[in-house]
């Protein structure tokens, strides 16, 4: 069942929900939710607490009961942030998640929140941030640990396999699957209709994960950002990688720079999703492969966000063009 893309919990089946948060971009994350009120397992909390806060209230107010696990699908702001709410529960995530999760503190992104807007990579992300207050995050990682070949569970008679797929988006990307219900959570393995931005991880690992994915024949897949989808989904999100590391391939070769490639590579059909400007990152994350860096190199947050306002005024403009052709 394909729910609308609407804020709030959404039923999938008897025992499963999903909360969604269009329109999907920067910190709009999807989450999970299942069993009931006697046994209930959480997939993903969010960016900041007022976002987490408002999740849980619908959860007990339509669902109701004690939620007593939390898996978090990988360690980034938007997916776990919101740990520490649900006080007492088991944290379940991968060990690199739990590791990395202590990556980027909390204040950090309320600093950058606060810079001038003269800072030109401030004055991008301020914008996509502006909705979510990073004040009072306590970060508060897994201690339960989903080993590499991965880990079943039962929920309230439902059966999870957690299984780990990265580094793909990240070193400790896992997915929930419900057999049995036939739905996955992804997590950021998949962005859905938004360009996807990585972290550590390699092309060849993400795309097969997209695959792997696919070929739970799953009908019903959550991805990270959203509206729910099937296997298309997944597969369409193999498609821009493929396309984005095999034009990044040509124009390396050609010595154009990360901003040149990220500005002459044509998105065709990616051109309306959003954060179209992650191509920087994924170009980036090209170049460092075909340079042999290892998977986990550090990225040049700061530089890549200049990089890409100055690939948005473009992909804005082109937009604009393309309105005024119709
Ligand atoms: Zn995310």
């Amino acid at each position: 069942m394909r729910p609308a893309f609407a804020t709030g919990l959404a039923r999938l089946s008897d025992k499963v929900f999903t909360y969604l948060q269009p329109d999907g971009g920067l910190g709009l994350s999807n989450a999970g939710l299942i069993g009931s009120r006697d046994d209930a397992l959480l997939v993903d909390t969010f960016f900041d607490l007022a976002h987490t806060r408002r999740m849980l209230d619908a959860i007990a107010r339509e669902v109701g009961g004690t939620i007593g696990r939390v898996v978090n699908t990988h360690h980034n702001g938007d997916h776990s942030w919101g740990n520490q709410l649900l006080p007492g529960a088991e944290i379940i995530g991968h060990r690199r998640c739990a590791e990395l999760m202590r990556s980027l503190p909390p204040e950090a992104l309320q600093r950058l929140k606060d810079l001038p807007g003269t800072v030109p990579a401030a004055r991008a992300l301020r914008a996509g941030l502006e909705r979510f207050d990073f004040r009072g995050i306590e970060i508060t990682p897994p201690t339960t640990f989903v080993p590499d070949k991965g880990l079943s569970l039962e929920v309230d008679g439902v059966r999870l396999e957690l299984l780990y797929v990265g580094p793909a988006h990240t070193a400790g990307d896992v997915i929930v699957h419900l057999p049995d219900e036939g739905v996955v959570f992804t997590g950021d393995v998949l962005f859905r209709n938004c360009a996807p931005i990585g972290w550590e991880g390699t092309f060849t690992r993400w795309i097969a994960a997209l695959e792997s994915i696919a070929a739970l024949g799953a009908p019903t897949i959550v991805p990270g950002h959203g509206p729910v989808c099937g296997p298309e989904g997944a597969l369409e999100l193999r498609d821009y990688l493929a396309y984005v590391r095999a034009e990044s391939e040509r124009l390396f070769t050609t010595g154009a720079s990360v901003e040149e490639a990220s500005l002459r590579t044509d998105l065709g059909p990616y051109a309306d999703w959003l954060e179209s400007e992650r191509i920087v990152f994924n170009v980036d994350r090209a170049y460092r492969e075909l340079r042999g860096e290892p998977y986990d190199a550090p990225v040049d947050f700061g530089s890549l966000m200049v990089i890409a306002q100055k690939v948005r005024a473009a992909h804005e403009e082109a937009a604009a063009r393309r309105g005024r052709a119709h």
